[in-house]
């Protein structure tokens, strides 16, 4: 296990402010607590709800993430998010992997998350709800709640569906 510090430690490296950029802390895919906190991104997203951020002349803040903490990939290879988090950018939740083999991974699993409300994800520090979508490529933050129920009701409220 790698200690959070020294992940955001590495990731530093990228130039113009890339770790001030993540919310640390909230986990998307909460049945699979080994992977620790998905680092969001807040910055824009792209139209494939990855995050943007030009590096080595690809766009993709997932992409510079991996490259800063494992190096340079080979070229033909996509970066999978074992989180299913698109604007993850923790190092940990990525993986290079064959783009046949990340769709068949991604078939067998569901898009909705465990507390069963899209867009609402449970923080492991302190227990509370924590809701937030994407919408024309930006990320909305709704607010944090105590009460799953709540956060689902306002999250669809500030969303419209
Ligand atoms: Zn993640």
């Amino acid at each position: 296990m790698f200690d959070l510090e020294e992940v955001i430690d590495k990731l530093s490296v990228l130039p113009r402010g890339f770790v001030t950029n993540l919310v640390v802390g909230f986990t998307w895919v909460t049945d699979k607590p080994e992977l620790g906190p998905c680092f969001l991104w807040t910055r824009s997203l792209g139209n494939t709800k990855y995050g943007n951020y030009w590096y080595n002349d690809k766009n993709g803040a997932h992409k510079a993430a991996y490259i800063a903490f494992y190096g340079p990939y080979e070229t033909g290879l996509v970066i999978d998010h074992l989180c299913n988090n698109r604007s993850c950018v923790n190092p940990l939740h990525l993986r290079a992997t064959t783009q046949s083999e990340n769709l068949r991974r991604r078939r067998k699993l569901s898009s909705i998350p465990s507390s069963g409300c899209i867009g609402v994800t449970r923080d492991r520090i302190t227990g509370t709800w924590f809701a937030q979508f994407n919408q024309n490529g930006r990320s909305v933050f709704v607010g944090r709640f105590d009460d799953l129920e709540e956060a689902c009701a306002k999250v669809k409220e500030v969303r419209g569906y």
